[in-house]
């Protein structure tokens, strides 16, 4: 009997712990930041994204391909890069293109802690607005790496972690028709198309760029950066 009264006891008093920690943990919950993969849409709405630049002559052979058909993209940029080629960077954002944060070193954030996230947030930030005067609340991880920390450390900054629907392997890709058949055989309403400005090789994306918006265009698609896809005000 006292031995049941006791267990009883002791139940309650767990009960209570339980309550009170999940209390506790309620108030106490780390935020993150959502992330953005595609948009749910029946409009044929899909955008267009360029990491890893600026690069001195991909980045401004796309965007002379971009301003033909009056697209605005959206350009994930590292912060190395820009400090290297301060010029082309100011270039995106003067012909009104959004520009997104893709960590100052590149390096895969995962597993890194959130101290290691933010000083690449900052860092890379710092150096946008420093040579191009604005930057979008966006954040586009290195190889779509995230964990914990990186939402964690993004929700805090104030970003909108973006990833992508359509991956283009652009920069392993020897030919352009490869990159437009990746998209085209998998393209539907709300993708994000992920492409690159920066490729060490001699890179197909601008060719497969100029072959590919028409046929976009011509299958009905309005093509446009993230924020106009998401609707958010970046
Ligand atoms: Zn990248």
């Amino acid at each position: 009997m006292i031995r049941s009264l006791k267990s009883a006891v002791s139940l309650r008093l767990c009960g209570l712990l339980l309550a009170f920690s999940s209390l506790l943990s309620f108030f106490d919950l780390p935020a993150f930041a959502q992330e953005y993969r595609r948009v749910d849409t029946d409009q044929k709405r899909i955008a267009l994204t360029f990491d890893d630049g600026p690069h001195p002559i991909l980045t401004p052979k796309i965007l002379a391909i971009l301003k033909q058909y009056n697209i605005h993209a959206t350009f994930f940029m590292i912060g190395k890069n820009v400090h290297d080629y301060p010029e082309t960077a100011r270039m995106v954002a003067m012909k009104g293109h959004e520009i997104g944060n893709h960590t100052n070193s590149h390096i895969r954030l995962y597993g890194l802690g959130k101290e290691r996230a933010e000083q690449e947030l900052d860092a890379c930030a710092l150096q946008i607005r420093d040579v191009c005067g604005q930057m979008q609340n966006l954040f586009r991880p290195p190889e779509g790496a995230t964990d914990e920390s990186v939402l964690s450390a993004a929700e805090e900054k104030g970003y909108h972690v973006i990833l992508w629907s359509i991956d283009t392997r652009d920069w392993e890709s020897k030919n352009a028709s490869a990159i437009i058949n990746r998209v085209l055989t998998s393209l539907k309403p709300g993708d994000i198309i992920l492409m690159h400005d920066f490729i060490g090789h001699n890179s197909k994306t601008p060719e497969a760029l100029e072959r590919l918006i028409p046929k976009l265009l011509a299958r009905g698609y309005q093509i446009g950066s993230v924020g106009e896809l998401l609707g958010i005000d970046s």
